[in-house]
């Protein structure tokens, strides 16, 4: 009989521990269930702001080019246009036009466009020897260097044509371009602006010449369409290296 409580407090003892436990489990279970619904309605959330209409679109990306300047009639009208608009560009320019214009070069770097070397007198550099277009490179980079007191790093080789062997000589990274609506052989802004909206796509490097009204002009549209549309206008060195 001595062991008759103790068997009974045994019992009671384990009943008691029996119910603990699965208070303690319903407990756990119920704390697991709510952690998962606040994940899944976390993601849920999450991906509910990707799939808005027009939020991914905010980052589609595009960059202007403009070569052949700094160009005294057009250039400065350009600088205007993508101040309103709040674009930046790149620009090509030649060695011997930036040595003329170096006022324009400064407005150009002070907008906060990227400068890249075009040549020194837009020739071939494929039909020149090595020295010969090596010499175009750092006759333009050092004029460039004057004005704004850095070395450009990219080059757009006039007709895009350019020996891989100079990459190494001259350190210069090629920009080619992906859209060319050969804006110098139209005096049509509307068709220009066309000739690119109508194909451009994310990430597209445009080329255009801040040398004529009509490819200013041009310029302003294909920005005001492309803003509209979600596109964001970048520097070459964005789309090259992000
Ligand atoms: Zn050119």
């Amino acid at each position: 009989m001595r062991y008759l409580p103790d068997r009974w407090d045994e019992k009671k003892r384990r009943s008691l521990k029996k119910d603990f436990l699965a208070a303690a489990g319903i407990f756990l279970l119920a704390v697991c269930c709510q952690y998962v619904k606040d994940t899944l309605a976390d993601r849920a959330d999450a991906s509910a702001v990707t799939d808005a209409p027009g939020e991914g679109d905010l980052k589609k990306q595009v960059a202007l080019t403009f070569d052949d300047g700094p160009n005294a009639d057009y250039t400065e009208e350009l600088l205007t246009g993508l101040k309103e608009r709040g674009v930046k560009a790149t620009f090509f320019l030649l060695g011997k036009e930036v040595e003329k214009y170096p006022a324009i070069v400064t407005a150009i770097k002070e907008d906060g466009h990227l400068i890249g070397t075009h040549s020194y007198e837009h020739v071939n550099l494929c039909n020149l020897s090595d020295k010969a277009a090596i010499e175009q490179v750092n006759k333009t980079n050092n004029a460039i260097y004057e004005v704004t007191g850095e070395y450009p790093e990219y080059i757009r080789p006039p007709y895009g044509c350019w020996k891989s062997n100079l990459d190494y000589e001259t350190t210069m990274i090629e920009v080619l371009w992906d859209v060319d609506p050969l804006d110098w052989k139209t005096g049509n802004s509307d068709v220009i602006a066309k000739r690119v909206t109508s194909k451009v796509q994310e990430n597209d490097i445009i080329l255009l010449h801040d040398a004529s009204e009509s490819s200013v002009k041009a310029a302003f549209k294909i920005i005001d369409k492309l803003q509209a549309d979600g596109y964001v206008f970048v520097t070459v060195d964005e789309i090259l290296f992000d």
